[in-house]
């Protein structure tokens, strides 16, 4: 994987969970109490369980999961394994990885996963 391709994505994914962040912020005043002073860099440092549950309660489960998918695409980004999907290991294609950033598998594996959810 390019260093130039990784880095950009990993701005993407910062600003996704900043954007989700400060929109869960804005939305919720006992969070905005406790983060809403910060400067908008210190979201992305934001998380844990009691953003979760707060986000939980405020957005959905459908925020929750891209939340947390878009944590373990930066982990990955960070282990160098960004791009691997993590069911069957092998590469996700390019154009996957832009359309959907924060994506750890490929559209075989995510289907498949998908539907044994249903
Ligand atoms: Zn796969």
């Amino acid at each position: 994987m390019e260093k130039k391709f990784l880095e950009s994505m990993e701005k993407k994914l910062i600003a996704q969970k900043s954007s989700i962040l400060s929109e869960l912020i804005s939305s919720n005043e006992d969070l905005r109490e406790a983060y809403g002073n910060g400067e908008p860099g210190d979201l992305a440092d934001i998380a844990g369980d009691d953003i979760e549950r707060q986000l939980l309660e405020a957005r959905g489960l459908a925020e929750v999961k891209k939340l947390k998918s878009i944590e373990a695409a930066l982990i990955r980004i960070k282990q160098g394994r960004y791009g691997i999907c993590v069911k069957c290991g092998k590469p996700i294609p390019k154009d996957r990885m832009e359309a959907l950033p924060h994506t750890v598998m490929c559209f075989e594996c995510k289907t498949a996963d998908e539907r044994r959810n249903h």
